[in-house]
């Protein structure tokens, strides 16, 4: 019984910003030893051109890994219809398509128009809708800059509104509502992701932020206050932008669990076994700026989290 699903982007957006190729074997081990933690969902990879992002070179061979750990949703990224392609032919659980709610963010981000990825993305789902129902990935509308934008600035919540309502008439199974580069705040966060729900009703919505402003995880409270109940968050707070130093990436995976487990929310994750894995996937991946509270300070003392408190 699942209260809050905690979605892993580390091996995508923390990987992402990452020079350095990380071996295979150590992205594939990330994600078992994740799952083995108790988290149920990993955005593995993009499918992207290696000589855009070399570190997604192995995406294939990652993702198969991922695909032989038995209760896993597996997620990719995908910027447009040959990486929805490649997706679907590596049998991945969930496409998470990309386009910015800023006009410029999707030009320098894609090189192509919102309203030309917007146009992909309906292909994209006739393309997916062609499968046999069983083989059938789910689409996901993931949406950029949703509350700000490095090139422009404020985002109209209009504009988001319109594009949430766009991707979901288009056949989107979810959507995921992106603060790529942690312009949220809470008040923000309350007013767009209420507007977005009542606009486009049962479709579930994920909440990625990035706590690059230190407000990540008052933003996740904000959302979880208007039904919220899925999360992106990066191992170790891994990411950032190579345009911004010292920002952090997305919102560490330990803090958002440690939170919603204090607060008697059930994630299905053990709090002990991912401070683990976290300690030995960041000794494996080496000298990258880390975040995370929990890490760092430890777990107060004689702490049991949700897991402890339910077992005893
Ligand atoms: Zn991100």
């Amino acid at each position: 019984m699942t209260d809050v699903f905690v979605h892993e982007v580390g091996t995508r957006d923390g990987l992402q910003s990452v020079p350095t190729f990380v071996p295979t074997e150590l992205k594939q081990r990330w994600c078992s030893e994740e799952f083995r933690a108790g988290v149920r969902e990993i955005e593995v990879c993009s499918f992207v051109p290696a000589k855009l992002i070399p570190q997604f070179a192995d995406a294939a061979e990652v993702v198969r890994h991922a695909l032989t750990i038995e209760g896993l949703t597996v997620a990719v990224l995908v910027p447009n219809m040959k990486g929805a392609e490649l997706a679907l032919q590596h049998g991945v659980h969930k496409i998470n398509y990309v386009i910015s709610a800023s006009e410029s963010h999707n030009r320098a981000n894609v090189r192509r128009s919102t309203e030309e990825s917007a146009l992909d993305f309906e292909r994209i789902v006739d393309l997916c809708c062609a499968q046999p129902f069983a083989e059938r990935p789910k689409i996901v509308g993931g949406i950029s800059t949703a509350l700000g934008c490095t090139i422009e600035g404020k985002v109209s919540e209009e504009s988001v509104r319109r594009l949430a309502l766009r991707l979901v008439k288009a056949g989107a199974d979810e959507l995921i509502l992106a603060d790529t580069v942690g312009y949220a705040d809470p008040a923000a966060v309350r007013r767009l992701f209420s507007v977005v729900k009542s606009d486009i009703g049962a479709v579930p919505i994920t909440a990625h932020f990035h706590d690059t402003r230190g407000l990540g995880l008052a933003n996740v409270l904000a959302a979880l206050d208007v039904g919220v109940r899925a999360f992106d968050a990066s191992l170790g707070g891994l990411g950032g932008c190579p345009y911004a130093p010292g920002a952090s990436g997305n919102i560490s995976t330990e803090d958002l669990v440690f939170m919603l487990d204090s607060m008697g929310l059930e994630t299905g994750v053990d709090i002990h076994a991912l401070l683990e894995m976290r300690a030995e996937i960041t000794a494996l991946l080496g000298d990258h700026p880390y975040h995370g509270a929990i890490a760092r300070a430890g777990l107060p003392k004689g702490y049991q989290g949700y897991q402890g408190r339910t077992a005893g």
